[in-house]
């Protein structure tokens, strides 16, 4: 039998969660129009289903494991082993009040304010831990719009670039979590489940650090190698080759971020490095 991932069927994680399983050789192929459920290259069952839902489906066996925002696992208040952090989704759970309203962090909610939030639970909590008194109005979506239809007075949101609330007249004051996209898995899978779920991690992991980095080679004179070697520092240090009938060239490789592929090969040119080839790399386990 296949392991059964919930997987989101809409909104902001749901394109870069396929093309993560894409990336990691498992594709997703839907079974027709609108189907509810894929293949992930005949390894694994994916299941779409609301972002929202998938720690509730995981927490109690419906699938194996599962990949949504850990705002959404938090608020959840479900037991969950958390397997991996997929590093993208990336934003943030804050409190924000109206720019005019003077309050500059969370000591100046006052008791007895009215906070608008999706995440009630986490936003109970974060006030209950600091022991202020605050009604929490439950909302499903748009919390944003709260303090000018006078439902609340702060709110609790999401945010990752912040234009949002900003459009909103509304200033971050306090953060309550920081959250990204996070493969969960039900905490009573079977051992053989658990080195399956093993498998997919290595398999995603090896997608998302090959990301940011690029394949280097380059033919080196001998006499430069030493500078080359401190220009490209590689993984384990560059993989240095011999050249059939290469004379007084070497060739080396090595991994490197792409933010410093620009240099690297300015820097590589002046050493009197010759064929330097830059590729992609799909999938990279150290
Ligand atoms: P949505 O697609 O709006 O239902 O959001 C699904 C999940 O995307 C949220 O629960 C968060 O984990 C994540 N997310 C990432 N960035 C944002 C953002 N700026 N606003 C809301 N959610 C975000």
């Amino acid at each position: 039998m296949l392991l059964k991932i919930a997987l989101p069927n809409k909104g902001r994680l749901s394109d870069e969660v396929r093309e993560l399983f894409n990336e990691a050789g498992l594709e997703v192929k839907a079974r027709g129009e609108r189907a509810l459920t894929a293949s992930l290259g005949g390894e694994f069952e994916a299941i779409f289903v609301r972002a929202q839902d998938i720690p509730e489906f995981v927490a109690d066996g419906a699938a194996h494991a599962g990949v949504t925002g850990w705002d959404l696992v938090s608020e959840s208040g479900r037991e969950l082993d958390h397997l991996m952090d997929l590093e993208f989704g990336k934003c943030r759970l804050v409190v924000a009040a109206r720019e005019e309203s003077g309050i500059s962090g969370a000591d100046d909610v006052r008791n007895g304010s009215r906070v608008a939030s999706c995440f009630p639970r986490l936003t109970q909590a974060f006030f209950d831990k600091r022991g202020q008194k605050v009604t929490v109005v439950p909302v499903s979506g748009a919390a944003e719009i709260a303090p000018h239809l006078g439902i609340a007075d702060i709110v609790v949101d999401l945010t990752s670039t912040g234009s949002t609330l900003k459009m909103n007249g509304l200033r971050e004051v306090a953060t309550v979590l920081e959250s990204s996209a996070r493969l969960v898995a039900c905490g009573s899978n079977t051992p053989d489940a658990q080195r399956k779920l093993e498998e997919l991690k290595l398999a995603l992991g090896s997608v998302l650090a090959a990301r940011g980095k690029r394949y280097l080679m380059a033919n080196v004179p001998k006499s430069s190698l030493q500078q080359v070697r401190e220009v490209l520092p590689g993984l384990n240090g560059p993989t240095v080759v011999d050249v059939l009938n290469g004379g007084n060239f070497v060739a080396v490789h090595a991994v490197v971020p792409s933010k410093t592929i620009y240099r690297t090969v300015n820097a590589l040119k002046a050493l009197g490095c010759e064929g330097i080839l830059v590729t992609r790399i799909e999938r990279l386990m150290a």
